[in-house]
């Protein structure tokens, strides 16, 4: 169904978000109001601007003009269109920068702004977790509060031993912190998502920076259920992992998620001492 920006369509009350949504942009608009206030009360407390990925309707970005200075990425031309007319005025006052096209495409490079930001977004759930660790590697972005399914909130913020622990887990962890400001249901949103959700926050203190250490912990995470040491045998002796285990007072039986952030930057950077690691790999 065209979405055809008329003057006389431009009261955002009269707009029928189920057909407006384009299932390809990820679009599920957030509705509830105590959601959203919940949002702006959970940012960090000062004054960075706020990059905001995928304005939709502008719902959120109207409440984040209020308090911040605001860079917005929207892919939808339709919807950059309407957004450019509803702020019109905050984009006069240089409250509001939109940039229309794909984040993915601007943040080809280490950072998508040349200075501090957070990062505050409904986001596209296709790609939720590739923005949240290109966040994690620009280390112009200070913090994430991102609403995200529910399961990719508990990767990222599950603690070693619950059964959620991953490579995702031990990503925030070296990073900063991860924790779930709140959970929100389906009816939150229109059209209503077929998932459950939560806001994610990640209070960052570092920056990723080895691309090699988020493919050691990919191949370390294959096989959840497996051993580490036999996850890691694919990539190094066993022999040689086995004594390392020994060293490090390591169970031979020890599972993935059962290895503390810590150690599987020591464990990597034991292993790597003798060993190179070569192949990239970005999914996860
Ligand atoms: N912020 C709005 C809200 O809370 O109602 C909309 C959120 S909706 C879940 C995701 C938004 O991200 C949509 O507006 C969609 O068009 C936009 N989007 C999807 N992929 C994008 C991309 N690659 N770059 C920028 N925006 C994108």
């Amino acid at each position: 169904m065209p979405f055809k920006l008329k003057k006389s369509r431009m009261n955002i009350n009269e707009i029928d978000r189920g057909k407006i949504a384009n299932k390809k942009f990820g679009q599920n608009f957030l509705e509830d109001e105590s959601v959203l206030e919940q949002i702006i009360q959970a940012m960090p407390d000062d004054n960075l601007p706020v990059v905001e990925i995928g304005p939709g309707l502008g719902d959120l970005t109207k409440k984040l003009v209020q308090v911040r200075q605001v860079v917005a990425f929207e892919v939808d031309d339709r919807l950059c269109l309407y957004l450019k007319k509803l702020f019109s005025q905050e984009i006069a006052d240089g409250k509001l920068q939109l940039i229309c096209g794909d984040v993915l495409e601007q943040w080809t490079k280490g950072s998508l702004l040349e200075y501090s930001y957070h990062l505050v977004a409904n986001l596209p759930y296709y790609i939720a977790t590739t923005i949240i660790l290109k966040a994690l590697r620009d280390e112009n972005c200070k913090s994430t509060l991102t609403m995200v399914q529910k399961e990719v909130a508990n990767k990222f913020s599950a603690l070693v031993d619950d059964r959620n622990f991953s490579a995702l887990s031990v990503l925030a962890q070296s990073a900063g912190e991860a924790q779930i400001s709140l959970l929100v249901p389906p009816q939150a949103f229109n059209p209503a998502p077929k998932v459950d959700s939560a806001v994610l926050k990640i209070q960052k203190t570092d920056t990723l920076k080895d691309n090699r250490f988020e493919d050691f912990l990919k191949v370390a995470f294959k096989q959840p259920r497996k051993t580490l040491i036999k996850n890691l045998s694919s990539l190094y002796p066993k022999s040689t992992i086995e004594t390392l285990f020994q060293r490090l007072a390591l169970e031979r039986t020890i599972r993935p998620h059962q290895v503390e952030t810590m150690l599987y930057h020591q464990i990597y950077y034991e292993l790597t001492k003798e060993y190179t690691y070569g192949k990239e790999s970005k999914n996860f």
